[in-house]
């Protein structure tokens, strides 16, 4: 990495570098080695960067929505132009490998250049001899972004080009275990931004809860589990500060039993295993037709063992290690359970005790509807295959879960496909497909996978209330 990249980590306050009253360590996850000392915000640094977004917000929301729009554009360009170096420290802090990297810090780039192309125009709905009514969007003031761990840049991406372009300020914090790169964008924007309008701290959970019950926030966009959300919900109802919760989720994939069982396979084991299925919208229940369930679980497995596991930083690494040691011991714990209840596993499921929180790709095989790998998200590389063999049967059991993220469906018979897509319960689902995304199409979970969306200009428009003025002509009133 560049020296740039090297040096210490401060927070961005005001413009301005900004280092903690303490500090806590930020760990490599696949050598457990400490990598550096990462600043921790008092409360009275977390209040002086509400302030300060508060005092830039009349200058900011004032310019001309075509100059924030250059600004959120350069974001991308500035992300662009360190592009290699962002892409080594997010392996170092987060563990994903090269190809996982580059997906992130690019899609980044795009998101801040498409997102720089979107407006939201107010909108005349009623006029008649004398009157007018004006629907006008209007930015909200402070927003507090919230970010976890498993997509650090891209995800405080999506908030902070969104609140932007709309005329907001925002004060961001990332997850504790992967703060680096969203200090060194804060960093390296001090130049980019008016000071104040993008505040970047750092500390723990306790934190985000200053943050979310600061009286000078007026929105919170928050990315994380369904757990934190609730409580963020809580935290925003005293003063009715708006929300957007993207939460956990727990996938289905249908299979049914026309596809073409080996593509498919390769398919659904990155549906299934990207970014070491440390994503909230992984499939993490493959629901695969009776027919072909010998089969594909053959070839998925057959396909998993030509994937490497390792230190993403090494070359020839497809997936790297579990992110921190909290979701290490969970997927652990997952893992004694389902031994305990004899599970078959068609794969995987020792770990290792070599340095670094590695959980091999493990594949198990047909367990019950109510075991904890198949009813909790996991979180991490164990995947349940189960058999299905009637449709609506396989709709009741894919709906039964309080989450509603994402899912997908897979067969030859499009129009089967979409008659299956349109009875889930899920605010996306895609078709012969995944994990497609894009700043102009609107993701956001159903039930208790969150409220609210982002991207899209839906998105856009929960960084705003409306505001509506009807005039009416004094001449036209007397009249
Ligand atoms: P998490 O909820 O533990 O933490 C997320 C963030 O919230 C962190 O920055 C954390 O410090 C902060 N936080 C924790 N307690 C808080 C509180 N009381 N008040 C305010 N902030 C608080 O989540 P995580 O473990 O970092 O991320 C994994 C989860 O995120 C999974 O459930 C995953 O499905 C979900 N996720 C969802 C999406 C989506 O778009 N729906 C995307 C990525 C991840």
């Amino acid at each position: 990495m560049s020296d740039m990249f090297e040096r210490t980590y401060t927070m961005t306050i005001d413009g301005q570098p900004a280092v903690g009253t303490s500090t806590f360590d930020a760990i490599d996850p696949a050598t457990e080695e400490v990598i550096a000392s990462v600043p921790e915000a008092s409360r009275e640094q977390l209040d002086e960067a509400v302030a300060a977004a508060k005092q830039a917000f009349p200058a900011w929301s004032a310019r001309p929505v075509a100059e924030r729009q250059a600004l959120v554009a350069k974001i991308g360009d500035v992300i662009e132009a360190h592009a290699e170096d962002f892409m080594r420290l997010l392996t170092l802090e987060q563990g994903k490998a090269r190809k996982g990297a580059e997906w992130e810090i690019f899609g980044s780039v795009i998101w801040c250049r498409e997102i720089a192309t979107q407006s939201l125009s107010s909108e005349v709905v009623e006029q008649s001899e004398g009157r007018k009514v004006e629907v006008h969007r209007v930015p909200l003031g402070v927003v507090a972004g919230i970010t976890p761990w498993n997509f650090p840049v891209l995800l405080a991406i999506w908030k902070i080009a969104p609140a932007l372009v709309a005329g907001n300020t925002m004060v961001l914090k990332p997850s504790p275990f992967t703060p680096l790169c969203t200090l060194k964008l804060g960093e390296l924007l001090r130049d980019v931004l008016p000071a104040g309008v993008l505040n970047v701290v750092s500390g723990g959970n306790e934190l985000g809860a200053w943050l979310t019950g600061h009286k000078d926030v007026r929105k919170i966009s928050f990315t994380g589990s369904t757990a934190t959300g609730r409580k963020i919900m809580e935290s925003a109802a005293g003063a009715i500060r708006r929300v957007t919760l993207e939460l956990g989720g727990n996938d289905p994939a249908i299979v049914l039993p026309d596809v073409d069982v080996r593509e498919t396979a390769k398919q659904l084991f990155w549906a299934s295993f990207q970014n070491s299925a440390q994503f909230c919208v992984a499939a993490k229940r493959l629901y695969i037709h009776a027919d072909i369930y010998d089969e594909l679980a053959k070839e998925l497995v057959d396909y998993a063992k030509t994937v490497t596991v390792g230190n993403g930083a090494h070359q020839g690494v497809d997936l790297g290690p579990i992110q921190n040691r909290m979701q290490f011991e969970k997927l652990k714990e997952l893992l004694a359970d389902a031994k305990e209840n004899g599970l078959n596993f068609l794969l995987g499921g020792e770990v290792s005790d070599q340095p670094g929180f590695f959980v091999p790709i493990t594949i198990i095989d047909n367990p019950p509807e109510d075991s904890r790998v198949v009813a909790e998200e996991a979180f991490g590389p164990i995947l349940p295959l189960l058999k299905f063999d009637d449709i609506d049967d396989v709709i009741a059991r894919a709906n039964d879960t309080d989450y509603g993220l994402a899912a997908s469906v897979w067969g030859k018979d499009v129009q089967q496909a979409e008659a299956i897509a349109r009875r889930i319960e899920a605010g996306t689902v895609w078709i012969n497909e995944i994990h497609s995304f894009s700043p102009h199409v609107a993701f956001g979970g159903h039930k208790q996978s969150g409220l609210g969306i982002e991207n899209s200009l839906d998105g856009l428009a929960e960084y705003t209330n409306t505001q509506t003025v009807v005039t009416r002509d004094q001449l036209a009133a007397l009249a």
